[in-house]
């Protein structure tokens, strides 16, 4: 899709939502962005697109194999992190651990549950006092109104795919489309129309996408029609091999998707009241164009389910196909909008001068271990995406290997922008590791801990440390002995973490030195939050 279908679009936002009528006309901006900094360099833009538990897995610069992402592959002409890692492997707190650069347990944002501190420092706050100009557009996930922002625009909660709800400081409206169209529209006019071409821009594009329910947009409704996805290998995991939790869970496709919300099997085999209502409150956001779109594409489809009469692991094959397929849909989306945002920096001579970054708040199991969604500290949901261009800094074709996570990215942004870090910022900065630095210096381990239990998919409590080998975990959990316990995986034999060494006497060395590890970071990260071990 070319310039012209953008304009389309963004024409079409501004007679839904009323925003300014600024000039249409591609190409005739006014090239200018970021004034001198202190120092007298340059100070890029950025812009930092983020979307809702897209797995490295499913982006192609990572080796996908089950589907192509043409313009997140952006990372060719610049730095790719091929050992990315969150730090609490769920929306909100990743979140708060990117705006904080701190981890969860002093940021205080442990779950997805409970309120976010936003009087803290966050990185926007800073630039912004530093003279960048600053936006937040797309899912928030905090709650409490953004703050330090010159412009914002944000999804309640977490959003609608069709026709969503929008919070502005003026209250909250409605804008007619699919939301990843919308967010980058929002975006774009923001970068044309909204800004102060004087000052250099912060802006921060995030997508629901490819977030559950995983609703496709209109345009790729029948993208993979008639394709069979590669499935994982463990598909069928039965979790032998591992301590008590990962058979505990509730995230399974065989058990735990709703054949209706999670899967648009619709009406007929949502056999339940609250299949029936989960699937009535998706259909009640349709446009009845909309409306009679998807049901002119899932029909046929539900209808041939439900004559083949599925069981057993054959069903759970299918309901692969069906998951999957829309999740890459989802995705497919994102990737083209982010082709529309990249046009555009290149049609407004703003690409040379603006850093571009791709991330998602954590990872995502695709069918891997029989499982969707996230939380785990297994590689899948373990894993974020982490991109980035910049011209004329980092050259073409850049890989790093070194482990980074998600409290290097407020370090990151206040370095491109020549503001000293704050004292208590847990990350570093990875601009030397983007400019192909070879740092000697840097961590050899990486800690995780993720708090949110009991609660939806039930993943037990857990933290641990992962080395560029091996990963130490620990569960714990009060009065349920299922519920703790130790798993220790080889990632070089067991990529898959199929099978815990923890008892293997011929690891018990390496597994005394992670334990020291552990604690070490701990210590170092000042976590005091959970159980702690012998
Ligand atoms: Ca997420």
């Amino acid at each position: 899709m070319g310039p012209k279908r953008m304009m389309d679009r963004r024409q079409a936002i501004r007679l839904t939502a009323g925003l300014g009528a600024g000039a249409m006309a591609l190409g005739s901006l006014p090239v200018l962005s970021g004034c001198a900094g202190s120092g007298g360099r340059r100070r890029p833009n950025i812009l930092f697109i983020f979307s809702d538990d897209h797995a490295c897995h499913a982006i192609s610069a990572y080796g996908s194999r089950i589907n192509r992402t043409p313009n997140i592959d952006l990372a060719r002409e610049g730095a790719i992190f091929r050992n990315s890692f969150c730090s609490n492997g769920i929306c909100a707190p990743s979140r708060a651990v990117i705006l904080t650069g701190k981890h969860s347990h002093i940021n205080g944002k442990i779950d997805n549950a409970n309120m976010f501190d936003m009087s803290q420092p966050t990185f926007n706050k800073m630039m912004r006092e530093a003279g960048y100009q600053t936006a937040m557009i797309g899912k928030w996930h905090l709650r409490a109104d953004p703050q330090g922002f010159d412009y914002w625009h944000v999804l309640p909660g977490q959003g609608s795919y069709y026709n969503p709800d929008f919070r502005t400081p003026e209250g909250t409206m409605r804008h007619t489309g699919y939301v990843t169209d919308i967010i980058t529209d929002l975006t774009l006019d923001w970068l044309q129309n909204g800004r102060d071409e004087e000052k250099p821009f912060m802006m921060m594009c995030q997508h629901k996408a490819p977030h559950r329910s995983w609703m496709p947009g209109p345009d790729h409704l029948e993208m993979f029609e008639g394709e069979t996805i590669p499935e994982p290998d463990n598909l069928l995991d039965d979790y032998t091999g591992r301590a008590g939790p990962a058979s505990r869970q509730e995230m399974t496709l065989a058990d735990h998707a709703y054949p209706a919300y999670d899967l648009k099997i619709t009406p007929a085999a949502a056999d339940n009241e609250r299949d029936q209502n989960m699937w009535r409150n998706l259909d009640a956001r349709f446009t009845d164009e909309q409306r009679a779109r998807w049901h002119e594409v899932y029909d046929p489809r539900n209808e041939e389910f439900r004559q083949m009469n599925l069981t057993g692991d054959d069903r759970v094959r299918y309901y692969y196909q069906r998951y999957i397929k829309d999740y890459l849909r989802c995705i497919a989306s994102v990737d083209d909008n982010i082709g529309h945002l990249l046009d555009w920096l290149d049609e407004s001579g703003l690409a040379d001068d603006t850093i571009v970054i791709y991330s998602s708040d954590q990872g995502f199991f695709l069918g891997d271990h029989g499982w969707y969604d996230k939380r785990w500290m297994y590689e899948e949901s373990l894993r974020m995406p982490f991109v980035a261009r910049w011209p004329g800094v980092i050259k073409e074709g850049t890989t790093v290997d070194h482990m980074i996570q998600n409290i290097d990215y407020a370090p990151t942004f206040l370095d491109a922008a020549g503001i000293d870090m704050p004292a208590d910022m847990q990350g570093e900065s990875l601009l030397p590791l983007m400019q192909g630095h070879r740092e000697r210096n840097w961590r050899e381990s990486i800690y995780y801990h993720y708090y949110e239990f009991p609660a939806v998919h039930m993943v037990a409590r857990h933290y641990g440390v992962r080395t560029e080998r091996y990963k130490l975990i620990y569960y714990y959990y009060p009065d349920d002995r299922y519920l703790n316990g130790w798993e220790m995986f080889d990632l070089e034999r067991d990529p898959r973490e199929m099978n815990s060494v923890y008892d293997d006497p011929g690891y018990s060395d390496i597994r005394d030195d992670l334990k020291i590890e552990l604690r070490r970071l701990r210590t170092h990260y000042n976590d005091t939050t959970g159980d702690d071990f012998q």
